[in-house]
C-alpha cells in the first residue's frame, strides 16, 4: 500500500516511517504544504496522512484542494490535542478519519487498515478475507482453513494488495507503484520473484498470469 505521509515535525515522522514501513506501507514522506498537494495529486497513492499544521500552505487547504480536484484517496488528518474546532474543519475539508496527538502507532494502523477495507467496499474484521484466505495484517501471516503460512515482508505487501483487489486485472506497473518504495524496487523481474514465491507457499493456482497484461488474484477458490 503506498502511502503519503505529511508531516512537519521531524522526530514524529522519523518514528512513523519506520512503523509503517515495518508494516509493509510503501512511504513517500513530505514536510511543506505545498509540496505535499503537488505530491497527492500527481502520485497513485492508497491512503494519505496529514498534519494540519504545515509550513507552506496550511493542511486544510491542501486537503480542500485535493478534494476540489477530484482527489478520491481516503485521508486521515492528525489534530492538536483538544482542538475540537481543528477535527470539525478537518472533517468538513473532507478528511475521512482523524487522529489527536499524542497517538499510539497501533491506533494509526487500524485505522489506515479500516480506512483500506472501506475504500474497497470490504468489512472491517480482524483479518482480511478474500478467495478462501484470511490475511492476518497485524502478524504477517495468511491462513487458509487451519493451515497458516508466514510471509516475508515482501510476499505480506503482495498479497494485501492481491487481496484488497481479488479477481481484479492488476498491471505490473500498477502493482510495482502500489506496492514498493523506491524505483530500485520498481522492476518487473523482482515483482515475479515474489509472485512466483506466493505460489509456490499457496499454489500455483492462487495467481494468474494474463501474457502481456498483469497478474489476476484467485485465491484459493471456496
Ligand atoms: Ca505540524
Amino acid at each position: 500500500m503506498r502511502l503519503l505521509l505529511v508531516e512537519d515535525t521531524v522526530a514524529l515522522a522519523d518514528e512513523l516511517q519506520a512503523t509503517l514501513g515495518r508494516h509493509g506501507y510503501a512511504v513517500d514522506w513530505r514536510t511543506d504544504g505545498r509540496d505535499a498537494l503537488y505530491q497527492g495529486q500527481v502520485e497513485p497513492y492508497d491512503v494519505i496522512v496529514l498534519d494540519l499544521g504545515l509550513p507552506g500552505l496550511p493542511g486544510l487547504e491542501v486537503l480542500a484542494q485535493w478534494r476540489k480536484g477530484g482527489l478520491a484517496t481516503p485521508v486521515l488528518v492528525l489534530t492538536a490535542r483538544g482542538s475540537w474546532a481543528e477535527r470539525i474543519e478537518g472533517l468538513r475539508a473532507g478528511a475521512d478519519d482523524y487522529l489527536t496527538k499524542p497517538f499510539h502507532p497501533d491506533e494509526l494502523l487500524l485505522r489506515l487498515q479500516s480506512l483500506l477495507r472501506r475504500a474497497r467496499g470490504l468489512p472491517n474484521q480482524p483479518t482480511l478475507d478474500a478467495a478462501g484466505l484470511a490475511l492476518d495484517e497485524g502478524r504477517q501471516v495468511v491462513l487458509r482453513g487451519e493451515e497458516e503460512f508466514s510471509l516475508t515482508a515482501a510476499e505480506f505487501r503482495l498479497l494485501r494488495y492481491f487481496m484488497l483487489h481479488p479477481g481484479q486485472l492488476l498491471s505490473k506497473l500498477q502493482l510495482s507503484e502500489h506496492v514498493y518504495d523506491g524505483e530500485r524496487e520498481r522492476d518487473s523481474n523482482v515483482l515475479e520473484v515474489h509472485v512466483n514465491h506466493l505460489r509456490r507457499k499457496l499454489g500455483r493456482e492462487v495467481i494468474e498470469t494474463r501474457r502481456g497484461q498483469g497478474y489476476r488474484f484467485i485465491g484459493a477458490g471456496q
